[in-house]
């Protein structure tokens, strides 16, 4: 087979019209499906979340490593088969989007990385079965301690899925942890926590570290000012909230002001 012809069921609709002006986490857009493909949505509002496939039309076809650009152009480069990037030999995209509601064939989505006038080719339903807790991937650190933190931030919602004090104080802390012991996902990283059940489930969502095999994770229940130990290879780092601070306060207040941070490196090293 030297080619297959794919036809596109629908349009992305959205106020993003360049690649480089989307954020990363997407942006809300609608999917308009055309007409003679509408009966195919039958039953798809009863899902929270699909796979969007589409095809990045502008995208350069010729290209087989890159840096991952976006995130940091510092990195090495990789294979494109390798990456998410937008230029590959086949440019279709994969992307999740939370499913707000279903309107006269326009789906109205959260979150999609499509910039308007993109074709869609298909829509799958996300399922329980796609979820892998912690799996291996690629280090791509962000190049800025901003991007880094809203990464942590996603990944600490889709677990705890509320934004509340605890979950920023989660994420404040990974940023730190990472300085230290780089990619916090890390099989290698351990984590102890000491404060409420939003801190665990927000540091768990952003390190997926699990009670066992391996056992990466712990946690205690404590009313006392909230703390994380953070552990990799023989050196110890503990991260303690100075006073009990506001949501705001987490959001703005420098490290040193925020926290006591103690560090004690392996004595092998
Ligand atoms: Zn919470």
């Amino acid at each position: 087979m030297n080619e297959i012809i794919i036809k596109p069921v629908g349009i992305v609709i959205s106020e993003i019209e360049k690649p480089e002006e989307m954020p990363p986490g997407g942006t809300p857009a609608v999917i308009e499906i055309y007409p003679e493909y509408r009966e195919a949505l039958q039953g798809i509002e009863e899902n929270s979340h699909v796979w969007v496939l589409a095809w990045f039309h502008q995208a350069p076809r010729d290209l087989l490593k890159t840096s991952p650009r976006r995130v940091n152009p510092d990195l090495p480069e990789y294979g494109v088969f390798a990456l998410r990037s937008y230029g590959r030999p086949n440019p279709v995209a994969l992307c999740l989007a939370e499913l707000e509601k279903v309107e006269e064939g326009r789906l109205y989505l959260k979150g999609l990385d499509a910039i308007g006038g993109t074709p869609v080719i298909d829509i799958k339903p996300y399922f329980e079965n796609d979820i892998v807790f912690s799996p291996e991937t690629s280090y791509i650190k962000g190049k800025t301690r901003e991007m880094r933190q809203e990464l942590m931030m996603r990944h600490a919602m889709v677990h705890h899925r509320e934004q509340c004090r605890d979950l920023y104080l989660a994420v404040r802390m990974a940023v730190i942890a990472e300085e230290y012991f780089g990619k916090v996902m890390s099989a290698q990283l351990g984590v102890s926590v000491h404060g409420s059940g939003c801190l665990a489930d927000s540091i768990q969502g952003i390190t997926r570290a699990r009670l066992s095999n391996p056992s990466r994770f712990d946690f205690k229940k404590s009313e006392n000012l909230p703390r994380s130990v953070w552990t990799k290879e023989g050196s110890t780092l503990s991260i303690r909230l100075k006073k009990d601070f506001e949501l705001e306060e987490i959001k703005e207040l420098s490290e040193q002001e925020l926290f006591d941070v103690e560090y004690l490196p392996s004595k092998n090293s």
